[in-house]
């Protein structure tokens, strides 16, 4: 039974690197019919926040990825720590040790000033036959592991391959501070212990930490996980993805107007593979993912792809969807989205042409409000040619079927008639209508407006030709 888990601090947002570990973790779990489970690593007080965790649990159900058991957090597990310390105090695979933090500024001083590397000397460390001193009354103890000393410790990374570490490298870590708090690598530990976790998918900034976690596990006579260290995600520009590059919280990309299912989908290529495929499902993913196709090089963020996938993806999604999904955004606008015009077919119109749900907001908008089309726009399109052909038209609207085969025909007549080409109406009808210069083919645009609303639009064309360059 596999049984993966994602374990962030919340220290700030759900960032796209711990989206991508989220994914991972999830997919591999749901492959395997597996449970993933949700950890809090909540245990720096000075640094977690409940605004931190509820953005990680709304980052998360932004993206759809349901854990089977948690959220746990660590803050409530401290008695459990506790009895583990005592556990393996008594085992003797941990000691107390009562060097202040002044003796061992102090050492580490002298070890620096002679070139060495500064490390605990493990004065309290009991060793077979050695007399240890005798406990200071006033100095409060820490809790240390008691790394082995020799051999090294070594995993066969599911993405980085084999790692060693020689032991000798180790510190013995304090695992329980003098204040008796369990340190960030015992309650790691003892979470994928109690937690049953099999696969430890997490970024690879963690690298450090696992063969200390591996000692402790072993110490405890617990079964090691595996472990696959993800690489880090750089940036457009090749350097560490970080704020610099826009986008620091999943949620950042809800605002911005990409679908979950796009950036699960981009995230999902974001150092995997499964051939050349580029588009796929999550259910096509979670049947896929498999840590062997997963790359130990970097992977580079794509913000082009992840905009082709999202305009992919506003494509596939149903028109009832999009409504549901349009419709808040207007309405956060203050716009308010009356029955005529149909928001269904405005969003129909132009879903092929934009490539989030803000764009299609923005072209939505302009049904709704009355935008002042810029005066260089209408003095652009507007000329003594083609008010007559404007003129002919609007009072031709009245007499057809409202339907866009028949604007369409009234277009063509009316630039017939007057020896022009196409665009020399179109663009006026455009810029008159919406304000702006590109918008899908203009019969179907004009029919999805109510007829009233054009006509009225139109009319500005006369307010224009009376006083140009007045405000119209
Ligand atoms: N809490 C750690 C972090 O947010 C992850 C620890 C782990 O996955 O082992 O970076």
């Amino acid at each position: 039974m596999i049984r993966t888990r994602f374990a962030p601090s919340p220290t700030g947002f759900l960032h796209v690197g711990g989206a991508r570990t989220a994914l991972f973790s999830w997919a591999y779990a749901r492959r395997h019919a597996g449970s993933f489970i949700l950890r809090v690593e909540d245990t720096d007080l000075a640094r977690s926040t409940p605004q931190a965790v509820q953005a990680i649990l709304d980052g998360m159900n932004w993206l759809g990825l349901d854990y089977d058991e948690g959220p746990f957090y660590q803050t409530q597990r401290m008695s459990r720590y506790r009895v583990v310390i005592e556990q393996m105090l008594a085992a003797g695979s941990a000691y107390r040790c009562y060097m202040g933090a002044e003796e061992l500024d102090q050492l580490r001083e002298t070890q620096r000033a002679q070139g060495l590397k500064p490390r605990y000397d493990g004065r309290w460390r009991p060793e077979p036959d050695k007399v240890l001193p005798t406990p200071p009354a006033a100095v409060p103890a820490v809790v240390r592991f008691r790394n082995p000393a020799a051999g090294v410790v070594a995993w066969d990374d599911l993405v980085k391959g084999r790692i060693e570490i020689a032991n000798s490298e180790l510190d013995d870590l304090v695992i329980a501070r003098a204040d008796g708090s369990p340190t960030y690598n015992f309650c790691v530990v003892v979470d994928d212990w109690d937690m049953g976790i099999t696969h430890v998918i997490r970024g690879d900034d963690h690298v450090n930490n696992t063969p200390r976690q591996i000692n402790i596990l072993r110490a405890l006579g617990a079964q090691v996980p595996l472990y696959a260290h993800l690489s880090m995600i750089l940036g457009d520009d090749g350097q560490k993805l970080s704020k610099r590059h826009g986008a620091v919280s999943v949620m950042q990309y809800d605002e911005a107007g990409y679908l979950p299912a796009a950036v699960c989908n981009y995230l999902a290529r974001l150092g995997w593979s499964h051939g050349d495929d580029e588009v796929f499902s999550m259910q096509q993913f979670c049947q896929w993912f498999d840590l062997d196709h997963i790359t130990p090089s970097a992977a580079q963020f794509n913000s082009e792809k992840l905009n082709w996938l999202n305009a992919h993806y506003l494509r596939r999604t149903d028109t009832a969807r999009l409504l549901a999904l349009v419709g808040p955004r207007l309405a956060a606008r203050g716009v308010t989205v009356t029955a005529e015009p149909s928001l269904a077919a405005i969003i129909e119109l132009h879903r092929e042409r934009v490539t989030n749900l803000n764009e299609l907001a923005d072209v939505a908008e302009v049904f709704y409000r009355d935008l002042q089309p810029k005066a260089e726009l209408l003095a652009k399109h507007l000329s003594s040619e083609t008010l007559p052909m404007l003129r002919e038209f609007a009072a031709g609207l009245a007499g057809i079927s409202w339907e866009a085969a028949a604007i369409g025909a009234l277009i063509k007549q009316c630039v017939a008639r007057h020896g022009l080409k196409m665009p020399r109406l179109a663009m006026p009808l455009r810029v008159l209508l919406t304000g702006l210069e590109q918008t899908p083919s203009v019969d179907a645009l004009i029919a999805v407006f109510p007829r009233s609303v054009v006509i009225e639009r139109l009319a500005r064309a006369e307010r224009v030709a009376v006083s140009p360059g007045s405000p119209v």
